[in-house]
């Protein structure tokens, strides 16, 4: 595994690999990416032991991206633990980890922009004003410079899988991107790197939003449409220290929010518990929403 900080550095050990895989496989390597803000867990493994399996060289990126932050938010206490991060790579047998900082991806006077639109406006983007904005510029710029014929996105920041898909199609990025099943805890909280953030007892109180999408998954097997019943189902599950955000029934793909649920359609959640801001979500009919 070899660890890059520059672009010029990553660009020229690409081309190499590429070209080592090619005259041993005969054929154009395929190139998996997945692109990360580190502190890796198992949710995040699980995205690079897919890419591991389905393509010949293998890329990840680990870059706490400031553009996504908004001013109050936890960019400088966003938890950083890059040699244990690497030490995961190097084990999945990652090929290349792309480590920039901010100076190698940002020029100080950068001007352009990637707005997917409206898809981006509500939930996560209504409360996180830039959010978006600033994913999406990033994973513009990492495929430019990655150009991966993959890329692995997680199901469990769902809005910003479908931002992301709907940017590569309209920018005609030559690439599929690949949706992963969410990895959960024990309890069924969702992983991520912010719930490093919680207590335990802050775990057991927030594991009551996945038992809520349960309960509404479940209503809707068995009959419930109506999209207020089905939140109200899920409330109900919901620990009182759960500070609600929102809590949707979505078209799956444009996001527009359900009267009647169908099928398919996506419960999305974000809440608070204590002061760590937590999202989730279910798709309604399926059986396939986790990694198990
Ligand atoms: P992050 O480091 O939070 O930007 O996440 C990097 C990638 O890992 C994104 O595509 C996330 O959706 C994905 N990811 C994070 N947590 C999980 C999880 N619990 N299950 C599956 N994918 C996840």
């Amino acid at each position: 595994m070899q660890v890059v900080r520059t672009i010029a550095e990553f660009l020229r050990l690409k081309r190499h690999l590429c070209r080592q895989d090619a005259s041993e496989k005969l054929r154009r390597p395929s190139v998996g990416f997945v692109p990360t803000m580190g502190n890796l867990h198992d949710g995040h493994m699980a995205l690079i032991r897919r890419m591991q399996k389905d393509d010949d060289i293998g890329v990840a990126s680990i870059f706490v991206n400031p553009a996504q932050f908004g001013p109050a938010e936890d960019l400088t206490k966003y938890p950083r633990t890059l040699e244990d991060d690497l030490r995961k790579c190097d084990e999945a047998g990652v090929h290349l980890v792309f480590v920039p900082d901010e100076s190698e991806m940002y020029h100080p006077d950068r001007s352009t922009e990637v707005a997917v639109g409206e898809i981006t406006e509500r939930y996560c983007g209504a409360s996180r004003p830039g959010h978006f904005e600033g994913v999406s510029l990033v994973v513009a710029k990492l495929f430019n410079i990655v150009q991966p014929d993959r890329a692995y996105f997680g199901l469990k920041d769902y809005q910003q899988y479908r931002v992301i898909e709907r940017m590569a199609r309209d920018l005609d990025f030559p690439l599929e991107v690949v949706p992963c099943p969410t990895v959960r805890e024990w309890n069924g909280l969702a992983m991520s790197s912010r719930n490093n953030y919680l207590s335990p007892e802050e775990k057991t109180v927030a594991s009551t939003i996945y038992a809520g999408l349960c309960a509404a998954a479940i209503a809707f097997n068995g009959g419930v449409s109506d999209a207020a019943e089905l939140v109200r189902k899920a409330q109900a599950e919901l620990d009182d220290a759960v500070k609600l955000e929102y809590l949707e029934v979505a078209h799956p793909e444009t996001l527009e929010p359900r009267a009647v649920a169908e099928r398919g359609d996506v419960m999305l959640v974000a809440a608070k518990v204590g002061a760590t801001r937590l999202i989730d979500n279910i798709i309604l009919g399926s059986e396939t929403n986790n990694a198990d």
